[in-house]
């Protein structure tokens, strides 16, 4: 790579001269589940466009697709820079840590040149179209139907949860292309224009308030023959792909940093008087920054088998089912810091109820890509190698299982 000090300082001056840094020490990482204001959305598509005016997005994609052909050293250096800033370019991790890696992968040749430098330039919005009401964790039970005809394919069925899916562009879509053969083995993988006739959105909201995603109803939706990603009928090595890298991008979020709680102690003294940090809480806050590390180690290996090709493997359910409990504990123990000033919401609240959203928020980080419960399966069969579960109808043809 480029020489690590120079590419350091260019970072740095981008960021410090195109992003606001966090307004203080003690808030949280930003929630990545909120919906966003039009105007919001305008300032997310402008500065991921200058990022890449700037040769600083996809840092490990390849130039021919727009990126920058680093490895993922310089990845490493550009996360641990903007760390220290609100970049606010959530709205684009569908596209950037999903559908490019996957489309990396899978993608023809004109699939990569057609798709990869928009999504660096902010140009097109992505959502994911997998989860359905009757299929989350057993994904390959999906019934949404792939008809094939003259004119490419025909989609119709439901899907739910959809992340930022009332403002997509574009979507990545699993359906059932064969009802014929064992669940695993009847899937395709397309992408489909979310304008295209038959697509109708309704947004969810959250426990937040938010509307961050939303129910997808597709009505013989129509796409071309191009938009196939790899062969009908193999769907599910593709969405494996997805999934690993949504498993590493989830985990790879900045996470609660010892030194936010530390700093949110010390003004939460200063604000009422009191020591609402203990030593034996800050032994937990102690314990937490040495999961923090150990994590962060982890990543990078992750990050290392990504950027070399080797994908992301069972480990990145390890590091995923790591994040979200270092979450949960990071928001107890702000919650706990606060004392009973935890109990109010709103702007009033310290550090304008920033921490008590993201205690709402967080669950979300134990279900989405897969639950808790999910990634402990993985590990068990896929890293320990213990006995998988088979009762899981996967020899049978999809259209004899019971369904419902
Ligand atoms: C904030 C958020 C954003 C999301 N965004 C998207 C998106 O953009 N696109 C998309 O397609 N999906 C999205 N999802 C959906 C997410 O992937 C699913 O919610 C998740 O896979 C779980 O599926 P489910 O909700 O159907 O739960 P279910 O699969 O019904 O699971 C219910 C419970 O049963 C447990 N369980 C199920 N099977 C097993 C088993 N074999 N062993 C042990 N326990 C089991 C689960 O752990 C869970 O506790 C999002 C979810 C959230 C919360």
């Amino acid at each position: 790579m480029t020489n690590p000090d120079e590419f350091r300082g260019r970072v740095r001056e981008w960021l410090a001269a195109s992003a606001p840094r966090r307004i203080a020490g003690d808030l949280p990482p930003a929630p990545s589940v909120k919906d966003l204001s039009d105007e919001e959305f305008e300032t997310a598509r402008a500065r991921q466009r200058a990022l890449a005016d700037a040769g600083l997005a996809g840092l490990t994609w390849p130039a021919v697709y727009g990126g920058a052909g680093l490895d993922d050293g310089a990845q490493r250096i550009f996360d641990e820079e903007a760390a220290e800033y609100d970049l606010g370019l959530e709205a684009f991790n569908v596209a950037i840590d999903l559908v490019g890696p996957t489309l990396l992968t899978h993608g023809t040749e004109e699939q990569k040149r057609r798709y990869l430098p928009a999504i660096l330039r902010g140009e097109e919005l992505w959502c994911q179209l997998f989860s359905e009401p009757g299929a989350g964790s057993d994904l390959a039970s999906l019934s949404t139907r792939a008809e094939h005809d003259s004119d490419g394919w025909r989609i119709s069925g439901q899907k739910v949860w959809t992340s930022g899916g009332q403002h997509a562009d574009l979507a990545i879509l699993v359906a059932r292309s064969d009802f014929s053969v064992p669940k695993h083995r009847g899937l395709s993988y397309f992408v489909l224009d979310m304008h295209s006739p038959g697509v109708s959105v309704r947004p969810l909201r959250q426990m937040t308030g938010d509307a961050h995603f939303a129910e997808v109803f597709l009505d013989d939706v129509p796409i071309p023959p191009e938009n196939i990603v790899a062969r009908p009928g193999d769907g599910w090595s593709v969405v494996r792909t997805t999934l690993g890298n949504e498993r590493v991008a989830i985990g790879g979020d900045p996470g609660i940093e010892a030194r936010q709680l530390i700093t949110l102690a010390r003004s939460q003294r200063e604000r009422t008087g009191r020591v609402q940090a203990d030593a034996a809480l800050l032994d937990e806050v102690a314990t937490l920054e040495v999961r923090n590390r150990a994590l962060a180690a982890l990543a990078r290996r992750s990050a290392r088998a990504v950027a070399s090709g080797a994908g992301p493997g069972p480990e990145a359910s390890i590091f995923k089912l790591e994040f979200a409990d270092l979450q949960r504990i990071g928001n107890d123990l702000a919650l706990r810091i606060l004392g009973a000033d935890g109990l109010s919401a709103g702007a009033d609240a310290p550090a304008g109820g920033a921490w008590q959203t993201s205690l709402l928020t967080a669950p979300y980080l134990r279900i989405a890509g897969g639950t808790d419960e999910i990634q402990r399966n993985i590990i068990a069969e896929r890293i320990l190698g213990l006995p998988a579960d088979r009762n899981d109808g996967r020899d049978v043809p999809f259209s004899d299982l019971a369904r419902g």
